[in-house]
């Protein structure tokens, strides 16, 4: 395999009662090792191959010829960096992550809620992150496999709100998802060590 599954950072019961092991092992063992499945096929003996993941999105988005080569590599990109967007209980946000959101957004409260504000935004499936753009904190949201790994902009955190990320757990109370993942799931650590990491 090319582009193998990554395996889940924590036991898929490790986010409940947040996550179900139900969610977990629907999205990550079925729908994300579908994308990486089917990657590996389309791409098998094409230069694609040889490539890493990160290439192969940025060099199928926009292609015409290479959709689902596109389709399938970000949203095994986007789920691949989902996992570790999250952490049993959630962690704390350190204070110097506070202090950037802060100069941003207000505050960490007022970019949490703008954050879910702009996942409930999203209409139909797709992502919510911030990102850093040029040094500048943003809050972006992709429809469908889109990423902003694509544009060269680097993530800092993303949620999934593809309907098959919540629906059993949360039907379709997808801000309650999303408050959810800021207050309970989001590692703000591991978004503080992407922030500082140069
Ligand atoms: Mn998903």
């Amino acid at each position: 395999m090319s582009f193998p599954l990554p395996d889940l950072p924590y036991a898929a019961d490790a986010l409940q009662p947040h996550m179900s092991s139900t969610t977990l092992d629907l999205h990550h063992g079925k729908h994300h090792r579908g994308y990486a499945a089917k990657l590996d096929e389309l791409t098998k003996d094409t230069p694609f191959a040889k490539m890493s993941l990160e290439q192969v999105v940025r060099k199928s988005h926009g292609d015409a010829k290479a959709t689902a080569v596109f389709n399938n590599a970000a949203q095994h990109l986007n789920h691949s960096f989902f996992w570790t967007c999250m952490t049993p209980g959630g962690s704390a946000a350190p204070e110097s992550l506070k202090a950037a959101l802060a100069e941003t957004f207000g505050s960490f409260d007022d970019f949490k809620k703008a954050f879910v504000d702009a996942g409930l935004a999203q209409f139909g499936s797709g992502w919510v992150w911030l990102v850093e753009n040029d040094g500048k904190l943003e809050i972006v949201k992709t429809g469908n496999a889109e990423t902003p790994v694509a544009e060269g902009l680097k993530p800092l955190i993303v949620c999934d709100v593809w309907e098959h990320a919540y629906y059993i757990d949360y039907q379709n109370r997808r801000a309650d998802y999303l408050k959810t993942f800021v207050d309970k799931l989001a590692d703000w650590e591991a978004v503080a060590a992407r922030l500082s990491a140069k």
